[in-house]
């Protein structure tokens, strides 16, 4: 009932959420009435999750952000949902996104613009946009979102909340609607490192149903968590950081970095040495992915074809007018942008000198952070450039938000889990503007990551 309330009062002005489950109550009242027959409790009994509405669910509409999808109830659940329920989490609803996961703000939503709960004139970050501000507005304990170049990360940053981006195969993609699926992963929002490690516990493990889902061991990230000893006075002794150099200074409010390298003589207090290191191919992420993630959004998105996904035309004579008027009603512009990008870079003409060139660009990112990671336990960098901006500042000027998510998209390109976790503000708004640490690791070690995060904070 109290979450209730607060929805009420909060999403008039924030709009985080496109659908709201009718039935939270009544599940509930099924909660309480097995506490009563003292039934045994899964360990998510009674958590409320908000869910990004391009992961499917089958008993509310899944969309993606996007008028194409309009009306879609999908006949089963992705799996990391299916596991949530299954262990007593309940879903509340379906938050606002970027149309299929493509933007920086949540402004490409084909339906409403969600706000920035520390600043309602500014944007809350996106692509998860939704489901950050949620969390950060308390409407639900914990949401998923997913992070193909950052929309998880990012969007944590600009909200204040916790975000963890797992390594690529850690969480299974099933029902998660594939923007480019070679970066894609489902990521979890918490307002503290302990809740999105206890979520991140509850999806993750293979799944026969992705074929791209990792058979790695999944670790007990909740006791791992529980089991920190806080008497120590150095508890991280011994850790070694390295704070990327090309992310601080150039090109990064200068508020921002002050508040970065705040952090890390936090970390240096805790015991880590913290050493810069240097990564030289980081600059070169952000072409790369944009080629990639376009080029594979081109083709992903070329089932939305009017037939399968009945969009509601009235008059096609023929079938390939009921593509293209389907397509060209049905997707928004920044939508339809990617996939004139992805589809010129992919043409004979051209694939060699930028789809081919973009992979072999990604080979030398996955190399330099793995050096870097042999020599380093974590790397540290900001979460983004700048804090939240105003709504509106970019949405006429894509490179410019494209230019945004620079600290992220490497991530992804590496397949490496991320953790992002508030560290201080700037100034802006009423009450200053919050800004996010990344912390990333090695591949499969989203444990040592949730560990520092928690002493960290
Ligand atoms: N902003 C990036 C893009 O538009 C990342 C989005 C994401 O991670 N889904 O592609």
């Amino acid at each position: 009932n109290s979450f209730l309330t607060r929805l009420r009062l909060t999403e008039p002005s924030l709009k985080s959420f496109l659908h709201v489950s009718d039935s939270l109550l009544r599940q509930a009242q099924e909660l309480d009435d097995k506490i009563n027959r003292n039934e045994e409790l899964g360990p998510l009994a009674g958590v409320l999750v908000g869910v990004k509405d391009n992961i499917c669910t089958s008993d509310m509409p899944s969309t993606g952000g996007s008028r194409v999808l309009d009306g879609y109830r999908p006949p089963f659940d992705a799996t990391a949902v299916r596991k949530i329920k299954e262990q007593g989490g309940i879903i509340v609803g379906k938050t606002n996104l970027d149309e299929f996961g493509m933007g920086s703000t949540t402004e490409a939503s084909a339906y409403q613009v969600t706000a920035n709960p520390w600043d309602v004139s500014r944007v809350p970050g996106g692509s998860s946009g939704g489901s950050a501000a949620a969390v950060s507005a308390r409407q639900c304990m914990v949401s998923l979102g997913s992070d193909t170049g950052g929309s998880v990360r990012q969007p944590a940053s600009f909200c204040g909340v916790v975000g963890l981006k797992p390594t690529y195969g850690r969480v299974s993609r099933f029902g998660l609607m594939a923007y480019a699926s070679s970066l894609d992963v489902i990521g979890c929002f918490g307002s503290s490192v302990a809740d999105a490690g206890i979520l991140l516990h509850a999806i993750s493990g293979h799944d026969r149903l992705d074929a791209t889902s990792s058979k790695q061991e999944v670790p007990d990230f909740t006791s791992l968590i529980s089991s920190i000893n806080f008497s120590e006075s150095k508890p991280l002794k011994g850790l070694r950081v390295g704070l990327i150099r090309e992310t601080i200074d150039e090109g990064v409010d200068h508020g921002v970095t002050t508040v970065i390298r705040g952090a890390a003589s936090h970390l240096e207090e805790l015991g880590c040495s913290v050493s810069e290191v240097s990564l030289p191919s980081f600059s070169l992420g952000l072409p790369s992915y944009y080629i990639l993630a376009s080029s594979e959004s081109s083709s992903n998105l070329s089932r939305y074809d009017g037939v399968r996904t009945m969009f509601p035309i009235t008059a096609a004579d023929e079938l390939n007018s009921l593509y293209g008027d389907s397509r060209a009603k049905g997707f928004g512009n920044e939508v339809k942008m990617r996939i004139l990008m992805g589809t010129y870079a992919l043409s004979a003409g051209y694939y060699d000198a930028y789809y081919k060139r973009a992979q072999q660009v990604r080979t030398i990112i996955r190399k330099s952070f793995k050096t870097a990671l042999d020599e380093h336990d974590i790397l540290i960098s900001p979460a983004s450039p700048s804090a939240a901006y105003k709504i509106g500042e970019k949405k006429n000027d894509p490179l410019a938000m494209y230019a945004g998510d620079i600290m992220t998209v490497n991530v992804n390109l590496a397949g490496l889990p991320a953790l992002v976790l508030p560290c201080g503000f700037v100034e802006g708004g009423s009450a200053g503007l919050p800004v996010g640490l990344q912390m990333i690791g090695a591949a499969f070690d989203e444990g040592k990551l949730l560990k520092v995060g928690h002493i960290f904070e």
